[in-house]
């Protein structure tokens, strides 16, 4: 029975060229910097994304905690979303791992944060306060692109402001696709880039830290404190190579796949599906109030079919979601919601 996994992206498999270049990866140290795939994919995204350098790194988590503790020192801030995966969804790290104090701001309903809101949440040089150094933004978030124009916006308040400006980048390829752009035409506004390469791009594992020479050598060293060091990696990093080289075009496919679900969804009793809202891969199902989403999700188990739980539901398309399976999955809501 085939698994209709619409939890996340992160639930992809590796292709099976990502696990024959796995098998095959010329290998070494590379806390001696000794692995020619890491070195590979750091130099060749480095380049190809406009940056002076690249680290890879175990995690998405991983890569922006390097960033803001690159960027930041103990006593010192970072502005973010009220909703930036780095403020809710990483442990607090920032604060607990590197005494980086972030100061979340309401984040508008297109994933953008107003900049006159960032200013008045900027700290005055006095001795009262942390002193806010950076500047986190997130895209795509909770699915959205942030507008290209906002882009340079953030990029002219953080310079003008004498802020550094970081992108959790975790799923910016498939806003470089939504918007029909290169990626690093999204990168260039910002200081380091992070960029998961284990969600849509399908590798197993891995993301990278893009920025200038002075950043990355900062988080080169962060990452060995943090017992992030690895040693024969190169294998991931040839999954990651893939990732990059062949599979960003295809996020269309799942931005389609998206679309027809949530046009789909709104076919089902109960529940639903802004279909405006819808962008990229990620999608919101909203069932009527106090349906028991968790009782559904362990009645479609059995069928093959796997949900997260929660009201609204989020459901992420994927590499390895088809047109069918979206098919399939709205037969079997239908029969057991
Ligand atoms: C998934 C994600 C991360 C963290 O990535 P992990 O590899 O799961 O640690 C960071 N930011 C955003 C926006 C994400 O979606």
């Amino acid at each position: 029975m085939k698994i209709i996994d619409l939890r996340s992206d992160t639930v992809t498999q590796p292709t099976q060229a990502m696990r024959q270049a796995m098998a095959n990866a010329p290998v070494g140290d590379d806390v001696f910097g000794d692995d020619p795939s890491i070195n590979h994919l750091e130099r060749s995204s480095a380049e190809r994304f406009g940056f002076d350098e690249a680290i890879f790194v175990s995690s998405g988590t991983q890569a922006n905690l390097l960033a803001i503790m690159s960027h930041c020192q103990r006593g010192e801030e970072y502005l973010c979303g009220q909703d930036a995966h780095n403020y809710r969804f990483e442990g607090g790290g920032a604060a607990v791992l590197g005494s980086v104090q972030p100061q979340p701001v309401a984040n508008n309903s297109d994933g953008t944060i107003d900049l006159d809101l960032l200013k008045a949440n900027i700290k005055p040089d006095d001795f009262h306060f942390a002193q806010t150094r950076l500047l986190s933004l997130e895209n795509t978030i909770g699915g959205k692109v942030l507008p290209f124009e906002y882009l340079s916006q953030a990029q002219a308040f953080a310079f003008n402001h004498g802020l550094k400006i970081h992108l959790d980048g975790a799923r910016v390829m498939n806003a470089a696709v939504k918007q029909n752009v290169q990626p690093q035409q999204i990168m260039q506004h910002f200081d380091s880039v992070s960029v998961c390469l284990s969600k849509g791009l399908a590798a197993p594992v891995g993301s990278l830290l893009l920025g200038d020479e002075a950043t990355i050598a900062k988080a080169r060293r962060l990452r060995k404190m943090l017992g992030g060091g690895m040693r024969q990696a190169g294998g991931l990093a040839a999954a990651g190579q893939i990732a990059l080289d062949s599979m960003i075009d295809r996020l269309s496919e799942d931005h389609d796949n998206a679309e027809h679900l949530a046009k789909r969804l709104n076919e089902v009793d109960g529940i639903e599906c802004d279909q405006q809202a819808v962008q990229t891969n990620i999608i919101f199902a909203k069932f009527n109030d106090g349906y028991d989403v968790q009782a559904l999700a362990e009645r479609l188990k059995p069928k093959g079919v796997v949900i997260y739980k929660g009201n609204p539901l989020r459901l992420v398309t994927h590499n390895d979601i088809s047109r069918q399976d979206i098919d399939t999955f709205i037969d079997a809501l239908k029969a057991h919601i």
